[in-house]
């Protein structure tokens, strides 16, 4: 054996507790893997060859995937203007260093401007946004209250905090508001609290309750963030999102959003008072010490900000995609949830269950997402479907009928159906 061999060897032999973990996610249903797929027009999708009805992505306003000549155009066109010498490809650096390119002031501005507050912050996902906010704002002595199915990035923020973290049942107000009754009673006056929510819910298409949260983060003083990472550009004027439509979105502390869904490119934003966002500047881990967005993806989103506000038949294309899709599942008897939104949940139980569906509907032609836990609930596996503004309605229906008969002939056969 020669000695890269003999290396590789004892480390495989030191990873056997990886090994183990790995088989037993597999035999219980719960490995993920990574699958090439390459994107086709009119929200279809191919895999291995075969073409594929893509209900799996949350490109929801189907915007053009590519970078046409037009929008290259553009894009170089913005670079040019804004003073720069090409199309900039990375910051370099953080933007506290020598980072913050023209660009991204000039995306911040619009952004703050479609938002309607004083101000906006680009951060490189919504992943950083979420993580960096939530450990800026609140640390060890204060108190996060958060839904219970709210996304991973928000618990992970919380975590970070080191924050108390007190998570309420899904949209239950009662159950909110008894907790922060006890928490008012029992703080000093410098604890701060700090209410999060996804505005659409990611896995199961539910809306939070925004004016009650507002009401319950006034009455006992606490901040409040809304991520509107599914609800941007789909909701509200021009796409401003859930809180502008719900005329609410002067009274949050933060909305956050992502450029990665409906957008369809990638980076995120927070909109929030210029005194927060200052603070941000200075407190925010992930904007602080990552590299800022490239330069040249901030170009990008700045035209899909103009194609997004320009996309109100998009919009309206989705909600008549959505309500067709839904109502179709329901008459076909799958249970879709409690949701009303262009994410469209079909619950199956145990993940056993949802991975048979998932791979039989990748054989009738359909992409939807097998999503297990740690994603959702013990016990709650489902088919995550999320229609876009660019399918065809024909279809639509076409794949209505083969996930509810897919579904419906894997129903005879489950013998280990869980039941939530
Ligand atoms: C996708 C998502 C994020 C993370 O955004 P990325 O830009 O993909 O990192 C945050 N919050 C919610 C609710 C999401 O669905």
């Amino acid at each position: 054996m020669c000695a890269v061999d003999r290396f590789y060897a004892a480390r495989q032999a030191r990873y056997g507790w990886m090994h183990e973990e790995l088989d037993h996610w597999d035999k219980g249903s719960r490995m993920r893997v990574l699958e090439v797929t390459r994107w086709l027009e009119q929200g279809w999708m191919e895999r291995e060859g075969k073409p594929l009805f893509n209900l799996a992505s949350n490109h929801y306003l189907g915007l053009c995937p590519w970078l046409d000549e037009a929008a290259l155009m553009d894009v170089k066109a913005e670079c040019f203007a804004a003073g720069e010498d090409g199309v900039r490809i990375g910051s370099g650096a953080s933007r506290l260093v020598a980072g913050h390119d023209p660009l991204h002031a000039a995306l911040e501005r619009d952004m703050a401007n479609f938002k309607q507050r004083d101000r906006c912050l680009v951060f490189s996902s919504g992943y950083m946004a979420n993580v960096g906010v939530i450990s800026a704002l609140v640390g060890r002595h204060d108190t996060v209250f958060s839904d219970r199915l709210n996304h991973a990035s928000l618990n992970d923020g919380v975590i970070l905090s080191r924050a108390e973290h007190i998570r309420y049942p899904h949209r239950d107000m009662n159950r909110l508001e008894h907790s922060l009754r006890k928490w008012s009673g029992a703080r000093s006056t410098r604890r701060k609290g700090l209410i999060v929510t996804d505005g659409v819910f990611s896995m199961d298409g539910t809306v939070a309750p925004l004016e009650d949260l507002v009401s319950l983060a006034e009455r006992y003083g606490t901040m409040l963030m809304v991520d509107e990472a599914h609800s941007g550009g789909v909701y509200g004027i021009g796409g401003r999102g859930l809180c502008h439509a719900a005329r609410v979105h002067q009274r949050i502390d933060v909305v956050m959003g992502t450029f990665g869904k409906a957008f369809g490119a990638v980076g995120a934003y927070v909109a929030a008072d210029e005194v927060l966002i200052r603070y941000l500047i200075n407190r925010a881990r992930t904007l602080v010490y990552s590299t800022g967005l490239p330069p040249l993806m901030a170009a990008i989103v700045h035209r899909r900000l103009r194609e997004v506000q320009a996309a109100d038949e998009a919009r309206d294309r989705l909600v008549r995609h959505a309500a067709l899709f839904r109502a179709r599942l329901r008459a076909g008897g799958l249970n879709i949830g409690a949701g009303d939104s262009h994410i469209v949940p079909v619950l199956l139980g145990s993940d056993k269950r949802a991975v048979a569906a998932g791979q039989a509907l990748a054989e009738a032609g359909v992409a939807g997402i097998a999503i297990r836990p740690p994603t959702v609930p013990e016990g709650s596996a489902r088919i995550r479907f999320a229609p876009m503004a660019s399918h065809q309605e024909a279809d639509l229906i076409w794949a209505a009928d083969q996930i509810i008969q897919v579904i419906g002939s894997l129903k005879e056969g489950a013998t280990d159906e869980t039941t939530f």
